[in-house]
């Protein structure tokens, strides 16, 4: 028999007719294995298909990969507008393809340190430690905040190499260990020194002015590198991977797939 992760002697509808009454206490990870098996709702293969423009460049093997992992994304995050805004349905499934891309194959658990996005409705955010002209935040706290007309920008063109969600989705990524450094936590411990050395190396080169593909942004700190290297891994691969094949391969092995080459269709017999 299959565990089912609760003990025997509590039934699971009463557990369920608990969580529905007081769905607070649902523990995520199990919330999150009811929502992958629910269908994927009506009209959201819609929204991502009229304003995610990376959605329709994943194969379908990733994209059915992606849509149970978006639905249970949407359901385990509080949503808050500010500054006016009123966030709907599609929002949430915009910001939710934005953060599941980089997960994939890693698995929602990288975002188990998140609890709320917050969306506002400017162009722009003034943070008194960070200054002007801030597109989004994530915060160490379980908090990602987001310019939605920013995050719309960033999604207009697949292939710039500038995504405002998914840059700040990865510095979650890198948060997920607690320590903002530029390093995620790595699946494999064989992996934590040559993505050290690699990262540190391409990152002191671009400090000491060596010519890059990556936007200037990158030489800022080693979190801004990951995170800049990282956009330009998911939208321009060829180019990074001609660039700098020690760096491709280093987020090529972190993030389980290559976003450079389309998963060969499976053929069946
Ligand atoms: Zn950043």
């Amino acid at each position: 028999m299959e565990s089912t992760g609760y003990p025997p002697s509590m039934p699971s509808a009463l557990l369920d007719a608990l969580y529905a009454w007081l769905p607070v206490l649902e523990p995520r990870a199990r919330r999150r294995r009811r929502t992958l098996a629910l269908p994927f709702p009506a009209g959201w293969e819609e929204i991502l298909q009229a304003e995610v423009p990376f959605w329709s460049r994943l194969s379908e093997s990733r994209r059915a990969r992606a849509r149970p992992m978006i639905h249970a994304f949407v359901a385990e995050h509080r949503w808050v507008g500010a500054h006016g805004l009123e966030v709907s349905e599609e929002m949430q499934v915009v910001v939710a393809a934005c953060a599941v891309r980089p997960v994939l194959n890693l698995g929602l658990e990288y975002y188990d340190h998140l609890s709320e996005i917050v969306l506002y409705a400017h162009d722009q955010l003034t943070v008194p430690e960070h200054g002007q002209g801030v597109l989004g935040l994530a915060h160490q706290h379980g908090v990602i905040v987001l310019s939605w007309p920013a995050v719309q920008e960033g999604l207009q063109s697949p292939t710039d190499g500038h995504d405002t969600a998914l840059h700040e989705f990865v510095h979650l990524l890198d948060l997920a260990d607690g320590s903002f450094d530029g390093a995620p936590p790595l699946r494999r411990a064989e992996d934590v020194g040559p993505w050290a050395r690699t990262l540190a190396a391409r990152f002191e080169a671009m400090r000491e002015g060596s010519h890059t593909v990556l936007r200037d942004y990158a030489a800022h700190s080693p979190p801004e590198f990951f995170a800049v290297a990282s956009e330009h891994f998911f939208e321009r691969p060829a180019e990074l991977r001609r660039a700098a094949p020690d760096l491709y391969a280093q987020l090529k092995r972190f993030y389980g797939w290559d976003p450079g080459r389309r998963a060969p269709t499976k053929v069946r017999r």
